[in-house]
């Protein structure tokens, strides 16, 4: 069950953080349970913080949030300052995971709501004769200002009012001042000033004073001020509605007019720059962090609504697929996979997750991908790096864990070599699982303590090995091989001249966890034998020791 934790800036009203809390009630008593739980922090200025909230929710056993930025506008707030709160958060709890909210607005509810605080104000006086100044909070950020000005335009769309024009209290133009003055050369007689703002603050506090001066010298004009959207089931049921959709994953962010990707005048030192806190929600605990070249770091969320664990476009994920079924990929590697754009996949990855992508994501073979003789590996590296560059989100979909003989780190750095940004996946690694699956214990109290997982597929004698087989001849616990079936015979005899029980039990296993898996029981001095004898092919796990005797 997924808990929802909303999050607030903070404010240095005491109304306003009373506001927040009476919000967050309301949320809780709407909802009737349909979400597991609710909390709500701030980061900064006012109590609680965050990090009680989500510590609350963890406590309760949650791993998994929404987390829903309580603000009207997407801009640094929304952008920045909350996901890197929510990053500190996830590294505080390992494995915390957590999808991201939209912004509140634009919205009817919020329309609504706005519309009936004018309304208020107006007490009978016709719309007609109206006009309304909708003051948002203001921005550096010129789309957050464009979105106040959307909400005024449909504010006046339907409703009646002579005009309905936007103004910033802090940041961007027209200050308040100048949308009122603007309004009187416009011919305004009567003008309702609307706060677009959720509660009390400092800033809705300046735009009453404001308001009230620009009255004072304009004897002329009627001006009134509305009152703040404020705590209201409206509100609630909008915060329940962000909920639902960031539970569907369906949030797309406008990434059209976005200053730190598009030029736009006057903007030109934001394009391809780091928003700060250069933090994002979206880097896994353990994500490669690399200075990214190619069209700047920018700090939205721009996919098909893969908040938490996907990919941001030009990044690479390399993933641990597990030994072979569908389903023992992790969450994490699934949600990686969920938001690719284009996957290179190994032979020995598991081909049912390549099944159920999305039609048009492309899939590449990584045994087929074209190379010259013994390139295989600079040929796969190339295809990483050139879809990450074509700005794909790229998964390099492995077998079991990437790191165990899996050629994994070759990838991760063939892409920060140019450059490429990577996220490491770890997996269920079939040295582990496929020993498992077969009823095989690798370590059990008593009677294995130390668990050796080698490659066999150089031979003892090799002159290219790095393993000491006569100090594994020596060893007791619990001996795994892969890449071995060819190298079991060579492998086995070496073992037993150095001093292992020529009947320490084996076990092999093929094809780990498919519908076809194979086992064969055998003893150390008999195994060499048994798999030519059985035509055991590869993908076939080998594991001895004492640890094989347990299996029922
Ligand atoms: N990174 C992979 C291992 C790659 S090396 C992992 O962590 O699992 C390839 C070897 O893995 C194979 O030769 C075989 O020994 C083993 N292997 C992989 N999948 C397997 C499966 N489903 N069943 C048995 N062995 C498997």
């Amino acid at each position: 069950m997924t808990a929802l934790v909303i999050v607030g800036h903070g404010t240095r009203s005491a109304a306003g953080v009373d506001q927040f809390a009476a919000l967050v009630d309301r949320v809780r008593r709407r909802a009737g349970g349909s979400v597991g739980d609710v909390e709500g922090g701030f980061i900064e200025l006012s109590r609680p913080p965050l990090t009680d909230a989500v510590t609350t929710l963890v406590e309760r056993g949650h791993r998994s949030l929404v987390a829903l930025p309580l603000v009207l506008t997407a801009a640094g707030h929304g952008k920045g300052d909350i996901p890197a709160a929510m990053a500190r958060e996830q590294a505080r709890h390992p494995g915390l995971t957590y999808r991201y909210g939209r912004p509140l607005g634009p919205h009817p509810l919020l329309h609504t709501a706005l519309q009936e605080r004018i309304d208020a104000a107006l007490a009978g006086a016709d719309r007609a004769g109206t006009w309304v100044a909708l003051i948002g909070r203001g921005s550096t950020d010129p789309d957050a200002n464009a979105e106040v000005a959307k909400v005024a335009r449909l504010l006046w769309e339907g409703r009646g009012y002579a005009g309905v024009e936007p103004g910033f209290v802090s940041l961007a133009e027209p200050s308040v001042p100048a949308v009122l003055a603007r309004l009187r050369r416009l011919g305004a007689r009567r003008i309702v000033v609307a706060p677009y703002f959720l509660f009390a603050g400092v800033l809705p506090d300046r735009i009453v004073n404001q308001s009230q001066e620009f009255a004072a010298e304009h004897p002329d004009l009627d001006v009134r001020v509305a009152g703040l959207i404020g705590d209201c089931d409206a509100l609630a049921d909008l915060v329940l509605e962000r909920h639902t959709e960031a539970l569907r994953g369906d949030i797309r962010m406008n990434c059209d007019t976005c200053a730190y990707r598009v030029l736009m005048p006057g903007f030109a030192d934001k394009v391809g720059r780091p928003q700060t806190p250069h933090d994002h929600p979206d880097d896994p605990v353990g994500g490669h962090h690399h200075h990214h070249l190619h069209g700047g770091h920018h700090h939205h969320h721009h996919d098909g609504g893969h908040h938490g664990p996907g990919l941001r476009p030009g990044q690479v994920a390399v993933v641990g697929g597990g030994p072979g079924p569908d389903d023992l990929i992790t969450v994490r590697g699934k949600a990686m996979l969920d938001s690719a754009d284009v996957v290179v996949a190994d032979r020995l990855a598991p081909q049912g997750l390549l099944a159920g992508l999305r039609p048009d994501v492309l899939v590449i073979d990584a045994a087929k991908v074209p190379r010259g003789p013994s390139m295989a590996q600079d040929a796969i590296n190339d295809a990483l790096v050139d879809h990450a560059r074509a700005g794909k989100r790229v998964v390099r979909l492995k077998g079991g864990d990437p790191y165990v003989f899996g050629r994994g780190h070759e990838e991760v750095q063939a892409c920060a070599a140019a450059g490429v940004e990577t996220v490491l996946v770890p997996g269920v690694s079939s040295a582990l699982a496929a020993p498992a699956l077969a009823g095989v214990p690798v370590t059990h109290r008593g009677v294995a303590h130390d668990l050796t997982v080698v490659s066999g597929h150089l031979p003892p004698g090799h002159p290219q090995s790095l393993v000491d087989w006569v100090a594994l001849g020596r060893a007791r616990g619990t001996l795994v091989l892969l890449m071995a079936v060819d190298t079991i015979a060579k492998i086995a005899a070496v073992l037993v001249e150095h001093g292992r029980a020529p009947d320490t039990p084996v076990l092999v296993v093929q094809d780990a966890g498919h519908p076809g898996q194979r086992t064969w029981a055998s003893r150390l001095d008999e195994v060499g034998d048994l798999a030519a004898r059985e035509g055991v092919r590869p993908p076939a796990v080998v594991v001895l020791g004492p640890v094989v005797a347990l299996r029922g």
